[in-house]
């Protein structure tokens, strides 16, 4: 999960590393209200995950509440790559005497972490990374015996900081690598990390990525979802814990694995139809989370036919089918379905969907064969 900048900053927050103080603002009077409560000057930014957001007039500096008024009416709604501005975030601004860069991210490659440092930080950090690759100094940190401090003096040096920087970027190093570790991102990002004409060190934008594979133990992060970006289906199979995927054919596609959802959508395409969505649900598929499946693809308006594509290994046939006839009496499902079951306990599992009208539901012994069928129900293959 990528996060917003103003919901990176509370992570790094959490960790100790100094941001700046400011609120979000949906609005052009929430954020002057925002601006009010930072302090002028304030910095008015855009919140899209894109970077760039500077160069395309996403960051603006204001002085005084009439400022932040037409910054804010001219970022709100403001396109930047293809990403409509819809939050701001004003903070106090900072006064700037250079800026840095600094980031761990996972080198999977290397199977170690990556930190990276340069002195050139900034806007231009793109084109010193293509141009210039020396200027950003690399190391490679075990995961087994973490990141120490020797190793951040050691960056910091080869980065070639001015001395008046150094003890403070050490000490974000540390940080950021707890919040990189401890808080279970993939990458964490700061651009600029800046030194102030007095000193300090203080990360004036934040860029973080949360390994999903870690969400059990976060129960936080539910926090930082941004539920509004979803469209109304996806939120649904969410809300119920499921792997939902919207697309914008008309046969529903339900299959346990990511890669049977997958070939389930080509063999679908293959034989002339197109998906209207798939969905995930995973190993353990019982009674419940079929009705679940079943109800957020009933959901879909653009849904004609539902292809259940199930090949049993942990999941048992009689237990999926069994799960199939119990969402029949629970949801009031409007389009005509296809079963393909195969693996362990099929046999048991097509005797149970023998039970259900065939008007509802049908049974197929292949992939192939059920997905013509469905495409069919769905109103034939495309021209
Ligand atoms: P990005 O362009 O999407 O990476 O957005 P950033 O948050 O990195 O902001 C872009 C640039 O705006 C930074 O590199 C800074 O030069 C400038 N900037 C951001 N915040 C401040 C601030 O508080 N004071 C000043 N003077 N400049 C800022
Ligand atoms: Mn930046």
């Amino acid at each position: 999960m990528d996060l917003f900048e103003y919901q990176g900053k509370q992570y790094f927050a959490r960790y100790g590393i100094p941001v700046s103080a400011g609120g979000v603002a949906d609005t052009v009077e929430e954020a002057v209200a925002a601006a009010e409560a930072a302090g002028y000057p304030v910095v008015v930014k855009a919140q899209v995950q894109v970077g760039g957001r500077g160069k395309a007039g996403g960051v603006k500096l204001a002085a005084d509440a009439a400022e932040v008024r037409l910054h804010a009416a001219d970022i709100i709604g403001l396109d930047i790559k293809g990403h409509v501005v819809r939050r701001l975030w004003v903070e106090h601004a900072t006064d700037i005497a250079e800026e840095y860069y600094a980031s761990f991210t996972l080198d999977r490659g290397a199977k170690a972490h990556l930190a990276m440092v340069s002195a050139r930080g900034g806007v231009e950090i793109e084109t010193v990374a293509d141009e210039d690759p020396e200027a950003i100094s690399r190391l490679h940190v075990d995961p087994a015996t973490g990141f120490d401090e020797r190793q951040a003096r050691e960056l910091v040096e080869r980065a070639g900081l001015p001395e008046v920087a150094r003890e403070g970027v050490v000490e974000v190093l540390e940080k950021l690598y707890r919040c990189y570790e401890e808080g279970d991102a993939d990458l964490v990002e700061i651009n600029p990390l800046v030194l102030t004409p007095d000193g300090r060190v203080h990360a004036l934008d934040a860029k973080v990525t949360l390994d999903d594979n870690a969400a059990f133990r976060h129960p936080e992060w539910d926090a930082f979802r941004d539920i509004d970006e979803l469209d109304e289906r996806e939120r649904l199979a969410r809300s119920k814990g499921l792997q939902y995927v919207g697309l914008d054919g008309t046969v529903g596609i339900i299959a346990n694995g990511a890669g049977l959802a997958m070939s389930t959508c080509d063999v679908v395409n293959q034989v002339g139809g197109s998906p209207a969505n798939f969905l995930d649900i995973g190993g353990g598929a019982n009674a419940e989370v079929m009705a679940n499946a079943l109800e957020v693809i009933n959901s879909d308006p653009l849904v004609r036919s539902i292809f259940i594509n199930i090949f049993g290994g942990i999941t048992r046939g009689e237990e999926v089918a069994k799960g199939i006839v119990a969402a029949l009496e629970r949801v009031d499902i409007g389009s005509p379905m296809v079963v393909r079951l195969d693996g362990t306990n099929a046999e048991e599992g097509r005797e149970i969907l023998l039970g259900v009208d065939p008007g509802r539901l049908v049974s197929r012994p292949t992939m192939l064969e059920a997905a013509r069928e469905a495409v069919a129900l769905a109103g034939g293959a495309r021209r």
